[in-house]
């Protein structure tokens, strides 16, 4: 179902087709429908592309996550509420590739205007874990100004401005990054999930995944060689665990090994306790500097 757009048509909206049109929008909670109060509806398919939105976006438009809180962005499965909120949304932001639902939604239902940040990501091979790099995250956030400057031109400036100043606080990030983790340049990080490429290219790391990019899927033997290997020859001291993961075969490696563990989220999810991405990349810079073998 379409739902009407821009009721700033106010006329319209007081036939009472139009009244009952507009009441069949209303989206059960924790959706979001097209509506003409709060800005532009956007919609998004995985939290770091909810977190820049939200920074972008200021209060001047309304956005939302087409996953269940908590959920696994790998894995979540989406109510019908939510495909629904995608097709009604003003615009959506999405990384293809990385949420099978969100794909099929956006393709049987296509909405007014979808923001794809493959290319401003700078996404490499089969790696979609972007926001990793702060750099790579900055020029989403660009893209996420743009797309919304289009819904919404009388709020453009504004839009682009809050980039810039998100820009500014990841370009800070990325300094902190790069100077704490200066002495630990060709270390071997060691991770249960495989999302931490971006974050190892960028500050000389060597990232040795168990599991690989996709947590769901069994590590195979050669990747527990590999991983094994890694530890005895590099002077590894630690392994790293997705946050919530039930990290079985990691755990085991590392009591095997003699190494200890640490968490490193890989941020797919909204941290609980009111965090947001800047915290929980803190968060992760402490465990390791703490950690790795600089
Ligand atoms: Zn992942």
């Amino acid at each position: 179902m379409t739902c009407p757009h821009t009721p700033r048509s106010a006329a319209a909206a007081t036939s009472v087709a139009a009244a009952l049109l507009l009441a069949a929008c209303s989206a059960p909670a924790g959706t979001t429908a097209a509506q003409d109060d709060g800005g532009p509806a956007v919609v998004t398919s995985a939290y770091p592309l909810q977190w820049v939105s939200e920074r972008v976006a200021g209060d001047a438009a309304r956005v939302s996550s087409a996953l269940p809180p908590g959920s696994d962005v790998h894995e979540a499965e989406l109510a019908p509420s939510q495909a629904l909120a995608l097709s009604d949304a003003d615009l959506v932001v999405t990384l293809p590739g990385l949420q099978a639902g969100v794909d099929a939604a956006l393709s049987s239902t296509p909405p007014e205007r979808v923001v794809d940040v493959t290319g401003a990501a700078a996404v490499v091979d089969d790696d979609l874990h972007f926001w990793m790099d702060p750099l790579r995250l900055a020029a989403v956030g660009d893209e996420v100004a743009e797309g919304l400057a289009a819904a919404d031109p009388d709020g453009a400036d504004g839009y682009r401005a809050r980039a810039d100043a998100l820009r500014a606080d990841l370009a800070a990030l990325d300094e902190q990054y790069a100077r704490v983790l200066a002495p630990c340049r060709g270390a071997v990080l060691v991770t249960s999930h495989e999302a931490f490429g971006y974050l190892a290219d960028r500050y000389g790391l060597e990232q040795v995944g168990i599991s690989g990019l996709d947590p769901s899927v069994e590590p195979t033997p050669a990747r527990l060689r590999a991983a094994t290997a890694a530890v005895q020859d590099s002077g590894v001291r630690t392994v790293y665990f997705e946050t919530e993961a039930t990290d079985a075969v990691a755990s085991a490696l590392a009591a095997a090994l003699g190494t200890g563990t640490a968490v490193l989220d890989p941020m797919e999810t909204s941290p609980a306790e009111g965090g947001d991405l800047l915290a929980t990349a803190q968060e992760n810079l402490a465990a390791l500097e703490a950690g790795l073998a600089c």
